[in-house]
């Protein structure tokens, strides 16, 4: 469906999910055009400075930011598809309008004003999230088969209560509301699960990095809370939005999500993959302690009461389906990702 002449542009082109989904469209033939912050910032563009002299005259970089109108212009000419991935995935912020907000809901109009501006595109792959699927662990009650699957929204999330689940919400929600004002292109919306594996780059800033790392190095040692969450390989997640790009029958949401599992199930995997080298957790706090100690540790009674203990389960048959998508195993994926932090030096 996408000529392979064109150029794909991927968003947040450096992130962490981003650089294997540049690095895949490469070895597949495409052309990319790939948005950075600041082409400048050598820790956080090397390995795409590292992919360009592989492929030579495939990737260009160009700067852009969510909230600069007209920031993508110039990337964006002559492309026929769009993955548009830069948003702020960050838990612990101070001012979350402005750091999580801002970005991903203005950031997603002022990316579509510019696909509606550029004649030559055809599809817009967003990457939302699961957490536009749900914001409590305890929503899964509401579901009609105690299962989250693409129908359902998150209604619990605010600015206040799980901002950054709010703000891939309002943003997935814009994105289509915005696509069904027009018919030139249209929209496939994939929504990862917590997204683990290997990192491309050496930083240690994302979300998905700082977890493992948190896990590996003891801050969970005297005891992990009863946490749920999906996982996915971020390798899978990158396959996923490239078969969304470029499957002519793709369509709707997909939850990508390989398996659930809480954090102690988790940190398990791993002790079978590499024995009693780490600081891995090996109990579970009780929920009580929780509503004790959470607050100290940024979980408000709210959080506790309606995550703690609560399992989360989710139907990921339609990325399959529709996409094709082969799920690796969570454990190659673990150990995979201890594997590179322990070669760029992160971890012993
Ligand atoms: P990441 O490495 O932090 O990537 C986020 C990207 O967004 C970075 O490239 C960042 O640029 C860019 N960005 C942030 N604010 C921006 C702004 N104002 N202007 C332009 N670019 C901006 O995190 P990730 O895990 O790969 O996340 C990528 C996407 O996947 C996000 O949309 C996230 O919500 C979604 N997602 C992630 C997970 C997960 O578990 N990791 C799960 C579900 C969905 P800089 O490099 O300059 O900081």
């Amino acid at each position: 469906m996408i000529n392979k002449e064109t150029p794909v542009l991927v968003t947040g082109g450096s992130g962490y999910i981003a650089s294997w989904v540049v690095q895949q469209l490469l070895e597949q033939g495409y052309k990319v055009n790939a948005t950075v912050r600041n082409k400048s910032k050598i820790a956080k563009v090397d390995h795409l400075l590292n992919l360009q002299k592989k492929f030579t005259g495939k990737l260009k970089l160009y700067e852009a930011d969510l909230l600069k109108e007209g920031s993508f212009e110039n990337a964006m000419k002559g492309c026929e598809l769009v993955i548009h991935m830069a948003s702020p995935f960050k838990v612990n912020v101070k001012d979350a309008q402005k750091e999580l907000l801002d970005p991903a809901l203005k950031g997603t109009r002022n990316l579509l004003k510019q696909v509606n501006e550029t004649a030559t595109v055809k599809r817009v792959v967003l990457t939302s999230s699961v957490v536009a699927i749900y914001g409590d662990a305890a929503d899964i009650k509401e579901t009609k088969k105690g299962i989250f699957t693409e129908a359902d929204w998150n209604t619990t999330s605010s600015l206040k209560h799980q901002p950054y689940s709010y703000s891939k919400t309002l943003a997935e929600k814009e994105a289509w509301q915005l696509q069904k004002q027009q018919n030139r292109w249209d929209l496939v919306v994939i929504n990862p699960s917590f997204v683990m594996g290997p990192s491309l780059s050496n930083r240690t800033d994302g979300e998905s990095t700082d977890f493992m790392i948190q896990l590996l190095s003891g801050s969970f040692k005297a005891g992990a809370p009863y946490l749920s969450f999906g996982f996915v390989d971020v390798r899978d997640v990158a396959a996923a939005h490239i078969l969304a790009g470029t499957k002519e029958t793709a369509s709707g949401r997909h939850i990508t999500c390989a398996t659930s599992k809480t954090m102690l199930e988790t940190a398990l995997i791993l002790r079978k993959e590499f024995g009693d080298q780490y600081k891995l957790p090996s109990k579970q706090l009780p929920k009580f302690l929780m509503y004790l100690v959470g607050p100290f540790a940024g979980f408000s009674w709210k959080f506790v009461r309606n995550n703690i203990g609560i399992p989360v389960v989710f139907d990921n048959t339609y990325s399959q389906d529709d996409l094709g998508l082969v799920y690796r195993d969570l454990s190659d994926t673990l150990k995979d990702q201890v594997n590179q932090l322990i070669e760029s030096g992160h971890v012993q």
